[in-house]
Formats: C-alpha cells, structure tokens, sequence
C-alpha cells in the first residue's frame, strides 16, 4: 500500500471529497461526448473519503483527479491551509488553470442547484 496514504487524515478527506465532486461535476456537465472510464481508486481508505462509490470520468479529468489527491496528500503543511490561499503552486503547470476553472464552474452549479449544504468551503 504507498506510504502517501498514511498522511490521510480527517481535514485531507474531506477535501479530497470536495476535489473529487467537484471534478465529477464538472466531468458531467461538461464532457458529455467524452469517453468515461472507473476512476481506479485501489485503496480502500481512499474509496471510503470518496464516498464508497465508483467515479466516473473522461480520461483528462480522471488525470486531474490523480494528479489532486497526489498533491493533497504530500501536502507538507499541517494544517494543510486552504490551497486557494496557499504560496505554494504544487500543481504542474495547465493543472492549477484546469482545477481553478472547474472550481468556478462546480461552485456556481452548486450554488444554482440550490446545494450550499456541499460548499463547505472551496479549495481554489
Ligand atoms: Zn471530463
């Protein structure tokens, strides 16, 4: 099992659900015509802060959301402050626009569905 699990703890999962819908959000609204495969989430602590249910997403996203709960769960600080208010960009360069852009556009759907219960707080 890679040692990068065992920095998950209770702040971490909940962001890493928030990253995780966001981008499912996203996925679907957006990338209708995309081909959609199983995210593959092999570890079992990771499957269960995501919810316990399979994600669904086109190939890009799917490479979004791995490259996110990489970076979140080497994040060195702790408290791992709120990655909008962060000095550190540890997302590789085309990845911060992309996770910023579905942000907005998952925030505002959100918002316009009437779920403010989910914006517990935004990451970008
Ligand atoms: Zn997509």
């Amino acid at each position: 099992m890679p040692k990068i699990f065992e920095r998950l703890d209770g702040k971490k999962a909940k962001d890493l659900k928030v990253l995780a819908d966001f981008i499912s959000i996203f996925c679907r609204e957006n990338h209708r015509a995309e081909v959609k495969d199983t995210f593959p989430i092999k570890d079992i602590r990771l499957r269960h802060c995501l919810g316990d249910k399979d994600l669904v997403l086109c190939r890009d996203c799917g490479k979004l959301l791995s490259h996110g709960i990489a970076k979140l769960l080497i994040c060195p600080y702790d408290p791992k402050p709120m990655c909008k208010k962060c000095e550190t960009h540890c997302y590789a360069p085309g990845y911060r626009e992309k996770i910023r852009k579905i942000m907005r556009f998952s925030g505002l759907y959100l918002i316009k569905h009437g779920r403010l219960d989910l914006m517990v707080h935004y990451l970008f």
